[in-house]
């Protein structure tokens, strides 16, 4: 495969190739983590020889949020956005799934913690991905010994880098354990996230999920998983879940840009379910599938096509 690294990425207003794009060790964001992100995916379909990026406009809001949030400002419109995304991806000849990040970034090298008058830079990068967890194998999950923090902490309603330290807890400790991912109570003792995608629960035939006050992050994949199942005539409830909920649902999943739509088969060595995929996942699975790589003719608008 071509050296990604010799790709263009968008970094100080300009595309230079990734491998130049590089920063000062004393850069503000480095130190503090002041700094949010976006995560987003563009699914490349053989059949019709095009590229097309999931969800731009949302993607996009959810990050001048994050920087409204964290007193940073988006240099660039939607369609500046838009633009730059399709001419990244169109002059690194991408041709292959590919996981984008976008980020807004305090760049200049000051001392002291803060987000008031510290200049602020993007930059956009993009890397080859396929899946982040198994999406059909079924994953193996443990409840975190970590609590998420709550949006009075650090605020769930922007990506914020240092929220990840967060994350990174939680994941180790998941993995070192021999699990493959972990879940997230809020302070509440309710169940809130995974490490890095929303959950879901199947009970009854219906779905729930925790309400955007458990301090989740307001997925989009999350909003993408309830229009779809609002389409297939599934309920949807966002509500608080109890911890043991975890135990005795029919079926759980995770979705995220990242782990698209993944099921889990195992909880604290409980088996979910009958230890399978479950029906209401596989439908959900199928369909948001067939929207993000352009197989359906609904939610064509949701795409940006890159050629
Ligand atoms: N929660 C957290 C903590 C995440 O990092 C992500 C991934 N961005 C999600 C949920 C899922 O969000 P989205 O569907 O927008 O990728």
């Amino acid at each position: 495969m071509e050296d990604f690294e010799e790709k263009p990425c968008y970094f100080n207003g300009k595309f230079v190739p990734l491998r130049e794009a590089n920063i000062n060790i004393r850069t503000h964001a480095l130190q503090y983590a002041t700094a949010a992100f976006g995560g987003m995916r563009a699914y490349y379909n053989e059949e019709k020889k095009n590229l097309f990026i999931f969800r731009v406009d949302d993607h996009y809001e959810r990050l001048v949020n994050s920087g409204k949030i964290l007193q940073m400002r988006m240099p660039l419109s939607l369609s500046e956005f838009r633009q730059v995304l399709v001419s990244m991806l169109r002059e690194g000849n991408w041709r292959q799934n590919v996981y984008i990040r976008p980020f807004l970034y305090k760049k200049s090298l000051d001392l002291s913690p803060r987000f008031h008058n510290v200049e602020d830079g993007l930059a956009i990068y993009a890397i080859p991905l396929d899946d982040y967890l198994d999406t059909q194998r079924g994953l193996r999950a443990c409840v975190s010994s970590w609590v998420r923090i709550h949006d009075t902490q650090i605020p769930s309603r922007a990506k914020v880098t240092g929220a990840y330290t967060n994350s990174a807890l939680a994941k180790s400790e998941a993995l070192q354990n021999g699990f493959d991912e972990a879940i997230f109570l809020d302070i509440h003792g309710n169940v809130c996230e995974g490490s890095a995608e929303n959950i879901f629960f199947v009970q009854k035939g219906e779905l729930h999920t925790p309400p955007i006050s458990s301090s989740i992050l307001e997925g989009i994949t999350r909003k993408t998983v309830i229009t779809l199942a609002h389409e297939l005539g599934i309920a949807v409830h966002e509500r608080p879940i109890s911890r043991t909920e975890l135990y005795t649902s029919e079926e759980i999943f995770f979705s995220g840009t990242g782990v698209q739509v993944a099921w889990l088969r195992e909880i604290d060595h409980r088996i979910i379910g009958n230890g399978k995929i479950g029906p209401v996942t596989q439908k959900i699975q199928e369909a948001y599938f067939r929207v993000v790589t352009g197989k359906e003719d609904r939610h064509q608008n949701w795409l940006t096509r890159v050629y």
